[in-house]
């Protein structure tokens, strides 16, 4: 007969404390993903934490879950100024769960991207100037929020990952990619 299992054993094996981000050409970044079903799932809750730290240590502004493999609707937007986007607004990272788009000005801008799964360089991509979001937080919670500018930016482009699309995706023209380093040098400090 078996050894009853320890009360203290865990029932799954401990997340890996870091994760590695999908680079292009991983399929994971070219499928839709699944809506969350359960938020409250310990996985998911997980998940979260982990792509909030990832997303500290990797310089990013915004992060969607199909990046660490995770194929959820699941994004955060955290636009501070940082190595790779020295100009970006300041504000707290924002979870946001099934998100989707349910109103947008007729305006575009296009302005300079970046992602963590195409490193070195950058494309001047079109996007919505102002957006209405739906979400749910992590408690659950749904919320409705008004976006515009930089920040309206990143969950469009983070939005985008979610249905199998990367930035380059949306160029007009491939003589609007740039490296980094010209980037830093001819667009931030310009
Ligand atoms: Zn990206």
């Amino acid at each position: 007969m078996p050894e009853a299992m320890p009360e203290t054993m865990p029932e799954t094996a401990p997340a890996p404390a870091t994760l590695e981000i999908a680079q292009l050409g991983n399929p994971v970044l070219r499928q839709v993903a699944e809506p969350v079903q359960q938020i409250q799932d310990d996985a998911i809750q997980a998940l979260i934490d982990q792509l909030l730290a990832l997303l500290i240590s990797s310089n990013g502004v915004g992060i969607a879950a199909p990046q660490v493999a995770a194929s959820y609707r699941l994004l955060i937007v955290a636009s501070r100024p940082n190595a790779r986007y020295p100009n970006a607004p300041l504000m707290s990272p924002t979870v946001m769960i099934n998100p989707q788009i349910v109103g947008h000005s007729s305006a575009t801008v296009k302005d300079w991207e970046g992602c963590l799964s195409v490193p070195g360089i950058r494309g001047l991509i079109p996007r919505y100037q102002q957006i209405e979001v739906e979400y749910s937080d992590r408690s659950g919670q749904l919320i409705r929020q008004q976006l515009s500018g930089f920040v309206a930016r990143i969950f469009q482009h983070e939005l985008d990952h979610l249905d199998g699309l990367v930035f380059l995706d949306r160029l007009e023209s491939l003589q609007e990619i740039i490296t980094d380093q010209e980037y830093l040098s001819r667009v931030v400090n310009a």
